[in-house]
């Protein structure tokens, strides 16, 4: 049998639970054992003036754009596009070990900051060599562009072929998923990605989808005019044809309680009452939506409606870093009145929920994997220990993976 060791800390978070003072966390393998109150075990160690809570779960990223940092400042709304021919130029210009040398520093950056699962945009599968073999949990989302079959189908022979998911083709796949890296694919965005691809694979789930980001998606998708307009025909992709879609018909009509989990990343300006299956979530990137100057983000109506929302990082090229409790953190700052239990689910449990993962990991609970983060805390008293996790507050994090310390 596996050797066990028994954990404690200032504040335990099982987040499966309220938490717990001076509590323990058993660890025997790669699994919790035990989540118990003080008193309960003796702990085999002491990590001091911390809390200890789930690894974190950072839904959204792009590795790749990691060398952007501080490089493409974001607009005001109306000027999105500019910041997206700027992440176009500065897509161009990296060659590809530029960019499997991105894909590492965002990764070793999200690990840094206790991420044990990571949901990461790839092209053309760049991010695949780093994360498959690194000590953290990942879903891989291929990225598909392409307004015409033209222009999209190659990608998805691509990702086929290199992942291993072709029934038709014996090539060995150079990119297999692993039993910690799993695939998914995410048609980019409405003005970007065939609309009838995109909601197809919308019905069959393990999908991530940028969408109502800007007020030019909205005016795109609605006349046919604005801004991206400009942008396709500049980029030689305007295909008025593939656009057949309006905002809600990428939302299932009938939505059922079984279907595989789909991202709908920023939906920034998404009407509230947009219809969600339980499997749908609302990604909200805080420090990247204020950093563009969108009007408040509705994320409390989704959730007063009971829609699952998480917080990402969304990538470099907007965001300052990778750090997904910064942007609780954020959110805390702003919204004091809001539930820090329910804002610490949505970099942990209902994070790992909507990346499918929620089985194995996102809460401290008996028989999930041991993956959690030693987060400093500021040496005062909080009535509310919440308080105290949400401060900002420096100090490097220790992160447990599969019972294992990362180096
Ligand atoms: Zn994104």
């Amino acid at each position: 049998m596996a050797d066990s060791f028994t954990l404690t800390a200032r504040w335990v978070f099982p987040v499966s639970g309220p938490p717990l003072p001076n509590g323990t966390v058993t660890v025997r393998g790669d699994r919790v054992e035990a989540v118990d109150a003080r008193g309960v075990r003796s702990a085999d160690e002491d990590l001091g003036n911390v809390a200890i809570v789930p690894g974190l779960v950072n839904v959204h990223t792009h590795l790749d754009l990691s060398g952007a940092r501080g490089l493409i400042p974001p607009t005001d709304p109306d000027h999105f596009t500019d910041w997206l021919r700027g992440v176009i130029a500065y897509r161009r210009s990296r060659t590809a070990e530029q960019v499997q040398a991105d894909v590492r520093a965002g990764l070793a950056e999200c690990m840094r900051f206790g991420t044990t699962l990571v949901g990461d945009i790839t092209a053309g599968g760049a991010s695949w060599p780093a994360v498959s073999t690194a000590a953290t949990r990942a879903v891989l989302f291929w990225e598909v562009i392409g307004l015409t079959a033209e222009r999209y189908q190659p990608v998805l022979n691509e990702f086929g072929t290199k992942a291993g998911l072709s029934w038709s083709d014996d090539t060995p796949a150079v990119y297999p998923a692993t039993p910690l890296c799993r695939w998914a694919v995410s048609p980019h965005a409405p003005y970007s990605a065939n609309h009838d691809y995109a909601r197809g694979q919308l019905l069959m789930g393990n999908v991530a989808i940028h969408l109502a980001e800007s007020p030019a998606e909205l005016e795109l998708l609605a006349t046919r005019t604005g801004p991206f307009v400009l942008l396709l025909k500049d980029l030689g992709a305007w295909e008025p044809a593939a656009l057949t879609a309006g905002l809600l018909d990428f939302f299932p009509t009938r939505p059922t309680l079984t279907s595989p989990p789909v991202l709908y990343v920023h939906c920034n300006y998404l009407p509230p009452d947009t219809p969600f299956a339980p499997s749908q979530s609302v990604v909200y990137c805080p420090r990247t939506h204020a950093a563009f100057g969108h009007p408040p983000h509705p994320f409390r109506d989704f959730l007063a409606r009971g829609v699952r929302v998480c917080l990402a990082t969304d990538s470099l090229a907007s965001n300052p870093d990778l750090d997904v409790l910064a942007e609780a953190r954020f959110v805390h700052s702003r919204h004091p009145d809001f539930p820090p239990d329910r804002l610490l689910r949505m970099i942990t449990a209902d994070a790992a929920d909507a990346l499918g993962w929620g089985d194995a990991c996102g809460s401290l609970e008996p028989g999930k994997s041991a993956d959690l983060v030693a987060v400093p805390l500021p040496d005062r008293d909080a009535a509310d220990p919440h308080d105290l996790l949400f401060a900002d507050h420096p100090g490097g994090r220790r992160t447990l993976f599969r019972g294992t310390w990362r180096a």
